[in-house]
């Protein structure tokens, strides 16, 4: 049934046939338990009414108008992600379609900032070691994570990778002449959920504002409300204790619940720095995705449900550490990862082994990071039943490791 696709990815066995809420069920009726949203994209689970109703209304109305006119929908959506994204400082966006398109958009974006202002040479970009940013030729070369780097050179130039935490290297690295902007998660995903402390993003802020470099958050897994608050950066202090802003944030993945889209917003400094004809994309900002987009918006904005979703990822975390083979416990909010003496993906493959319609009993959906790296994305709207229920098999198959 696989062998038509390129071989790009290593399924598991298990072909989804509907989803309800928090739940997936295969084509044999066996039942799944989701604590991972894909991959953090579906913050409202499966089949949520509000989310179909918009979708389907918006299908019956129009799919497509091309940005060479104006959608009220798209508008609408725009107008909501700017108030959601005041408080970080963002001012203006430009809608795309996927994360690795976000982030190129922000590089563009840094690129052009700084030509206009200092003339050419002032156009690198600093990235993690560790750090997930895409998989497009230009996305890769900001990645800061040799293993994507393989056969596929050459690579966009002016990208460098730095430690993070190591302030010294980033003082070094951020040099006024040639680099243009950072781009950082505040919570890296890809590489097992590792969030960054408060000091590295103190002194990043403040290097950056001090040498007129970019401060760009990619919140492509982090944002949307998953660790807690609408964006991530927003659990962040500047040097003088003030919440940080950003120059630039991204966001895809969790956006439109499920529709594929993505974002770059960007602040005073860079708002205006795209004029007509500098960017685009044909499919950014489909009517479709945007009125998906409003109603992952409306939740991820409701104080009720970001305190929801800290506690649940607090509860759940508190449970990880009293298992004695679980090694640490990393995350904010519902991004957690946890770190076991075992293959993080022979437990993911034994989580979806366990379903079984005789035994009634239900699979669990998990990822892994890396080898040893489990990774918990569940969809906001868990209740604290499935969290025991997930955390019962979880437990279960740490045991018989
Ligand atoms: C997933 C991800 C991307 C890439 O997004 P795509 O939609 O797969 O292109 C970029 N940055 C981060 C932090 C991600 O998690």
């Amino acid at each position: 049934m696989n062998s038509v696709f390129m071989n790009t990815y290593h399924r598991l066995p298990v072909t989804f046939a509907r989803g309800e809420g928090c739940w997936l069920f295969d084509i044999n009726g066996k039942k799944y338990l989701d604590f991972s949203s894909g991959i953090a994209v579906s913050p409202l689970g499966h089949n949520y009414p509000p989310l179909v109703r918009a979708v389907t209304e918006q299908a019956g109305k129009y799919f497509h108008v091309c940005n060479y006119y104006q959608s009220d929908v798209t508008a609408a959506f725009a107008e909501k992600l700017m108030e959601a994204c005041s408080p970080a400082g963002m001012k203006k966006v430009f809608l795309a379609n996927s994360g690795a398109e976000a982030n190129e958009g922000a590089c563009k974006l840094a690129r052009k900032y700084s030509l206009k202002k200092y003339g050419p040479g002032r156009h690198t970009i600093v990235t993690l070691r560790g750090s997930f940013h895409g998989r497009t030729i230009t996305t890769l070369a900001a990645t800061g994570q040799d293993i994507f780097h393989r056969d596929f050179g050459p690579f966009t130039e002016g990208f460098v990778h730095i430690q993070g935490g190591d302030i010294a290297a980033l003082d070094k690295a951020l040099d006024g002449k040639t680099v243009a902007g950072l781009l950082i998660e505040a919570v890296q995903g890809e590489s097992g959920i590792l969030p960054q402390t408060q000091e590295f993003i103190a002194a990043v802020a403040k290097l950056c504002a001090e040498r007129d470099i970019l401060l760009m958050f990619d919140e492509i897994q982090c944002g949307m409300g998953r660790t807690g608050t609408f964006l991530a950066l927003q659990q962040y202090k500047d040097s003088s204790g003030n919440p940080v802003k950003a120059d630039v944030v991204t966001l895809a993945k969790g956006i439109a619940g499920g529709i594929p889209a993505g974002a770059v917003l960007a602040g005073e400094k860079v708002c205006d720095v795209f004029t007509v004809g500098d960017h685009g994309s044909t499919f950014g900002g489909n009517p479709i995705a945007a009125a998906a987009g409003l109603v992952v918006l409306k939740m991820a904005t409701d104080s009720g449900l970001l305190a929801e979703i800290s506690r649940k990822g607090e509860m759940l975390m508190a449970a990880l550490r009293q298992q004695p083979e679980v090694k640490e416990v990393r995350g904010m909010g519902l991004m957690i990862g946890f770190d076991i003496e075992g293959n993080a993906r022979t437990l993911l493959e034994a989580a979806i082994a366990r379903a079984d319609l005789a035994k009634n009993q239900c699979g669990l959906l998990a990822l892994s990071a890396g080898t040893n790296t489990v990774r918990l994305l569940p969809p906001y709207i868990i209740n604290d039943e499935e969290i025991e229920q997930g955390l019962g098999i979880l437990r279960e198959l740490l045991v018989s490791e």
